[in-house]
């Protein structure tokens, strides 16, 4: 496992505040929240951005809508709603270089660009 910010505080070597773990993934608050809630689900797996998925990953990928919803269930915004958002590359914005998803829920989300 790489050495970066993401892979540490899966290790537990920075302390996070998790909302859910299992094998492949850890979700936990986003220390910067751009919503009332925000959620950062991690695989665990060091990929460094969607763009790097690889043959083989697909299974990995589509377990994450069902954490993502489970989590919803479990604080509550599954009803309201929620965004999910992908940063991916210099282009998207991305900062960290270990795959990840941002849900953002708790409010009527502004800036929708698509
Ligand atoms: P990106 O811009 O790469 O899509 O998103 C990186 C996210 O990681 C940002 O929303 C940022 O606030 C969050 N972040 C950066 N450092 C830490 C940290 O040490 N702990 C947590 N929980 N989130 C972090
Ligand atoms: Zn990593």
């Amino acid at each position: 496992m790489e050495e970066c910010l993401f892979c540490k505080i899966i290790k537990g070597d920075i302390p996070s505040n998790k909302v859910y773990e299992d094998d492949e993934f850890l979700a936990c608050h986003d220390i910067n929240p751009a919503a009332p809630i925000h959620i950062l689900v991690i695989p665990k797996k060091h990929i460094k951005s969607l763009a790097d998925l690889e043959k083989g990953d697909e299974q990995l990928m589509g377990k994450i809508y069902g954490i993502i919803n489970k989590i919803a269930e479990e604080h509550n915004f599954k009803q309201d709603g929620y965004r999910v958002i992908v940063n991916c590359g210099r282009n998207g914005g991305q900062e960290v270089m270990h795959l990840h998803f941002h849900v953002l829920a708790g409010k009527k989300l502004g800036e929708k660009i698509v």
